[in-house]
């Protein structure tokens, strides 16, 4: 049986060569790119992409010249300036090039500023966008990132800057006050000082918290903790980048929702974790 994907009918758009298409990969599970990048991976000669996309999804674009442009494993960092103009040059020669970032790439993915660059040279593009971490990496935990008994708004706020530091700009007391549930990507490396202030803005240190690290993939783990315990249970469970932090009740719901626990064969560990005794929904 020939198990390649093929996409549905439809007139799919094309590739041409001279263009770059700005593509988000989703958190790690192939499964979860869209249609319209697996058509990119199929006609691409070129894919400059980063260390947050498995290589599994690689694979897909068996025509395609790879050029990494990350930063981690160990490699030397791409500079994002250079990363740019090695885009506008390929484009410039002629190639039919796929950008393909983690996630989303208009989510903390600086895609917006690749894809200036590009427009600035007169470089015609086009946008894939795709589920970001802090919304699947979560739906994979188990946690739903807006429930109506626990919160009408979440926000997404990054850990760090270009700098590396936490962003003086963010106003953690405005998020701690205004934000049921809080997602944080890129949040390790600053985690103390962003749960103190949340803490310090008024935030219960009992307040759940999770870690989930390498979502959607099969290494996938979910460490629960606190606002108050976290910098100690990320010590003790050494979480490893890279990881998402969801902050706020809605990580309670992880009780019932564990949905990869209950295919491996574990009952919820609780039917109503939040306590609202609602009946079943009716139909
Ligand atoms: N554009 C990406 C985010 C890039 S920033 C997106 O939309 O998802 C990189 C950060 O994203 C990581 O530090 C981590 O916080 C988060 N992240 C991305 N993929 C992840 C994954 N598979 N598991 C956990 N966190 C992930």
């Amino acid at each position: 049986m020939d198990d390649s994907l093929s996409l549905p009918p439809k007139k799919w758009p094309e590739l041409k060569s001279g263009w770059v298409w700005l593509c988000g990969a989703g958190p790690g599970d192939p499964g979860l790119l869209t249609l319209h990048a697996l058509n990119a991976l199929r006609q691409a000669n070129v894919v400059v992409y980063d260390a947050l996309v498995s290589a599994e999804i690689l694979e897909w674009a068996p025509k395609a010249e790879l050029i990494y442009a990350g930063k981690r494993g160990g490699k030397p960092s791409a500079k994002q300036r250079d990363i740019s103009l090695k885009l506008v040059d390929l484009a410039r020669k002629g190639r039919k090039v796929l950008r393909l970032k983690g996630g989303d790439p208009f989510v903390f993915g600086r895609g917006g500023e690749e894809a200036q660059t590009l427009v600035q040279h007169g470089i015609p593009i086009r946008i894939i966008p795709g589920i970001s971490a802090g919304i699947g990496g979560l739906a994979y935990a188990g946690i739903p990132v807006t429930h109506r008994d626990v919160n009408q708004s979440v926000t997404f706020v990054t850990g760090h800057d270009q700098s590396g530091d936490t962003p003086g700009s963010i106003d953690w007391e405005g998020i701690a006050r205004g934000s049921q549930v809080i997602v944080i990507y890129m949040g390790m490396r600053h985690i103390s000082q962003i749960t103190e202030r949340l803490i310090l803005a008024g935030r219960e240190p009992s307040e759940p918290l999770a870690f989930v690290t390498s979502a959607t993939l099969e290494t996938q783990q979910v460490f629960e903790s606190t606002l108050g315990n976290a910098v100690e249970d990320a010590k003790a469970y050494k979480i490893k980048a890279p990881a998402i932090i969801c902050i706020g009740k809605a990580v309670l719901m992880r009780q019932v929702l564990d949905w990869k626990s209950i295919e491996s064969g574990q009952l919820p560990r609780n039917l109503d974790p939040l306590s609202r005794g609602r009946p079943a929904e009716s139909a």
